[in-house]
């Protein structure tokens, strides 16, 4: 085991100390890259997720007391502490998801970017007063921290959906429980060791790892002392969250899977819509709620689109991310693998034609070759699943109705990309797709300073920017005569 893993605590944190599960139970963290055991992390149970919600409230009451600007400085120091540990941190995330180590290098700037923002943020709860428009009262409306809340987060960004939820709950003035992905429990142990050293005090940053996800979080959003619920992963276990929440009718967030189309007109520059293709699609080796998931180019340009990204995909150097020059690691695990595999070959049963990729290479490690399938049907299945892995399918289209037709066939809205030569025309597509996060003529759309969120079954709220904040408070409105 690398030092930086055995390191990190592998118990549960639960006001301020670290806890087996109740029952003694654990499971084992994998590395993707071969598939060997880094570590076993404490299961947390039932009866372990109803002490770290009763160690969240018993904080709550001195932490919404803290004043703003001390709540933004736990988190000024524990961004810089992201920065400063970021070589460790990167490995934790290498080792556990699998990811390059650009990815994870770009990961953790992100990450702690949330923590810096909303660091800000915590001063800028700003409420309003006005005279009511009767003249019988003055109207206040102030913020206040919605309360316990439960945060749930994917594996796919282990830091940065832990942060970006993290850093808005606490400038808010929420004390929270978060419950990790079991792929990747160890950065979320490790990033709530750092909150507690940047001075977040004992219960308002509690982490159960638990392979028993149902039983934990069900077990969190039936507790009358929980106010909110942030979930960030698919859209299915998203649905049966909402289902639970509904018996507390708790405040919820939710960050849902995507299916995102990347819009190429026949005017645009075609170089450039290939690089901002290689972004969107293999950012995370393409394991993001908003990579490129079906590439639709206009039939004038859509062979010598496929042409191009497939030269670029074909290069790319497949390995394990902790070989600092390889720019594609494994996907998370073998099922993930398997699951691609069969959408690529069914789609190239189906008529598409793979121009570069479309195997698992043998050798250890759940790796997918990047892959590219041109001329696929606009009806082909693959278009209707989020793909998760790197694999580019293209699509073409022969006028502009069809392409936002297109675009918008899916119960998704996250994100899209356009690429076009002429603003307006870019704008325009932009403005009739169903999405939340639109690139125009980039590839690269995620900032901290950005609200982030879908339309349709890709979720409610935002996170980052102001609205991400106002995502943990709530309004309360006192009619006022003096
Ligand atoms: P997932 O839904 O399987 O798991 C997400 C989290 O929910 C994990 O912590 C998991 O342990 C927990 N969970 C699973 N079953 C549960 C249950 N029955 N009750 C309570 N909790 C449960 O998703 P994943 O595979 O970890 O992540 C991939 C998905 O996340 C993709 O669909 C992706 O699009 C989505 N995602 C969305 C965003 C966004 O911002 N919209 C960002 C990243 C990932």
């Amino acid at each position: 085991m690398s030092d930086v893993i055995a390191k990190i605590p592998t118990d549960l944190s639960i006001g301020g100390s670290w806890q087996p599960a109740s029952d003694g139970e654990r499971f084992d963290v994998h590395d993707p890259a071969t598939g060997e055991v880094i570590a076993s992390v404490a299961s947390g149970s039932a009866e372990d997720a109803t002490a770290a919600v009763a160690a969240a409230d018993a904080a709550a009451a001195e932490w919404r007391a803290t004043p703003p600007r001390e709540r933004g400085e736990v988190l000024r120091r524990a961004y810089q502490a992201i920065i400063d540990r970021r070589d460790e941190l990167a490995e934790v995330i290498v080792r556990e998801s699998g990811k390059s180590w650009g990815d994870a290098i770009g990961e953790l700037t992100y990450s702690a970017e949330f923590y810096r923002w909303y660091g800000e943020e915590a001063v800028r709860a700003i409420g309003g007063i006005s005279m009511a428009p009767g003249g019988d009262k003055r109207i206040i409306a102030q913020h206040r921290p919605v309360g316990v809340s439960v945060l749930v987060t994917p594996w796919n960004f282990p830091a940065a959906m832990a942060t970006r939820k993290i850093g808005p709950a606490l400038a808010a003035g929420c004390t929270v429980v978060l419950k990790p992905a079991s792929d990747t429990p160890l950065t979320a142990l490790l990033l709530g060791e750092m909150l507690t050293e940047a001075g977040a005090p004992a219960g308002v940053v509690n982490v159960i790892p638990s392979r028993r996800s149902g039983a934990t979080v069900g077990t969190m959003l039936q507790d009358p002392r929980v106010r909110k619920v942030s979930f960030t992963g698919s859209t299915e276990v998203g649905r049966m969250l909402l289902e639970q929440a509904a018996q507390q009718i708790l405040n919820c967030s939710m960050e849902l899977g995507g299916n995102a189309p990347f819009v190429v007109f026949g005017d645009a520059d075609l170089d450039a819509a290939v690089e901002g293709a290689m972004v969107a699609k293999m950012r995370n080796g393409g394991e993001s709620c908003i990579a490129a998931n079906r590439f639709l180019v206009h039939d004038s340009v859509a062979e010598e689109f496929s042409r191009k990204l497939a030269e670029q995909m074909g290069a790319l150097k497949l390995g394990p991310g902790m070989d600092k020059s390889n720019d594609v690691g494994p996907v998370i695990n073998e099922g993930a693998r398997e699951e691609i595999a069969g959408m690529v070959d069914q789609s190239a049963s189906g008529g598409a034609k793979v121009l570069v990729g479309g195997k698992s290479p043998s050798g250890p490690g759940w790796f997918y070759e990047p892959t590219v399938l041109s001329r696929v049907d606009r009806d082909d299945p693959l278009l209707a699943h989020e793909i998760f892995g790197p694999v580019a399918p293209v699509t073409s289209f022969s006028s502009d109705d069809e392409a936002i037709e297109l675009a918008n066939a899916t119960e998704f809205g996250l994100a899209a990309y356009v690429y076009s030569g002429d603003l307006a025309h870019g704008l325009r597509a932009c403005e009739a797709i169903e999405a939340g996060i639109v690139g125009l003529n980039r590839g690269f759309v995620s900032d901290p300073a950005a609200p982030f969120g879908g339309m349709k079954q890709s979720g409610l709220g935002r996170e980052g920017a102001h609205e991400g904040l106002l995502e943990f408070l709530e309004t309360q409105y006192i009619a006022a005569a003096w």
